[in-house]
């Protein structure tokens, strides 16, 4: 059975005292009353290694919100993977729409980020999602393989047990437009469809789809009630504890 998973990704939000107010929030109300699926939170590389400090992971996971491309050496401000996994962090998310948009990520970059941080022992969340005028041309299907395929397809199935797979239509991301739960589980089965063609029925069926865009707690329960969504990846909503765990709770 692949796993269900609700991961929050802080994005540039809170300072470390509110960080650190937060998970100890999230770590109290989820450890008195146990989740049904796995819960990550992803937050800024300077709250990795108090937030781990913190939390129980036995019942919150911690996830980075990047890394470098590089394993180590002159490259002033980066974040290896080794450094994130050092923190105590078991997670980090790759290909976020963001960091393709606004840092000129590329497949190839992706792919660099991808095998460093499974080197490292970290799970990766990997995001791929279209553009609005994609969508509106027909073209997201396209789209999406060859996000999978640019990023993912050089690695081992080994090596893609590791991989936790977020649909992010970027049309949907902090815009209060989510999509439709069958828009998501359209998408979800087509990508399972991909995974299956490259990697085979197991792996297909093992990897966890998470559907992420304007994810909260009225639209989580229909959205993950797909056959083929497996959870969610939340921005906005995961800022509160008390939204986060509402999303969380969509699984009971
Ligand atoms: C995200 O950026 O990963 C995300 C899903 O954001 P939001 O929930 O705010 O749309």
């Amino acid at each position: 059975m692949r796993k269900k998973i609700v991961a929050g990704n802080w994005k540039m939000n809170k300072n470390l005292q509110e960080g650190i107010a937060l998970a100890t929030e999230l770590n109290d109300i989820l450890k008195a009353d146990k989740p049904n699926c796995d819960v990550v939170i992803c937050t800024p590389f300077i709250h990795l290694a108090s937030v781990a400090g913190i939390i129980d992971q036995s019942v919150i996971g911690l996830g980075a919100e990047n890394c470098a491309d590089k394993a180590s050496g002159a490259y002033t401000g980066e974040v290896s993977a080794e450094m994130v996994k050092s923190t105590g962090a078991g997670y980090v998310i790759l290909g976020h729409s963001e960091r393709r948009a606004y840092y000129g990520e590329t497949a190839e970059i992706l792919k660099e980020k991808i095998n460093l941080a499974l080197a490292n022992g970290l799970k990766v969340i990997f995001c791929i999602g279209e553009v609005l005028e994609e969508r509106e041309s027909g073209k997201q299907n396209e789209v999406v393989e060859a996000q999978l395929a640019g990023s993912l397809f050089d690695l081992t199935a080994e090596q893609f047990a590791n991989i936790i797979l977020a649909y992010e239509p970027v049309w949907a991301i902090g815009t209060g437009k989510t999509a439709t739960a069958e828009q998501a589980e359209e998408m979800h089965a087509f990508i399972r469809g991909v995974i299956a063609g490259k990697f085979g029925a197991e792996a297909a069926e093992n990897v966890s789809i998470l559907y992420g865009g304007s994810c909260k707690p009225s639209n989580a329960k229909e959205i993950f009630s797909k056959e083929n969504v497996d959870g969610g990846l939340i921005g906005g909503a995961a800022l509160k504890a008390a939204d986060f765990k509402g999303i969380i709770d969509a699984w009971k």
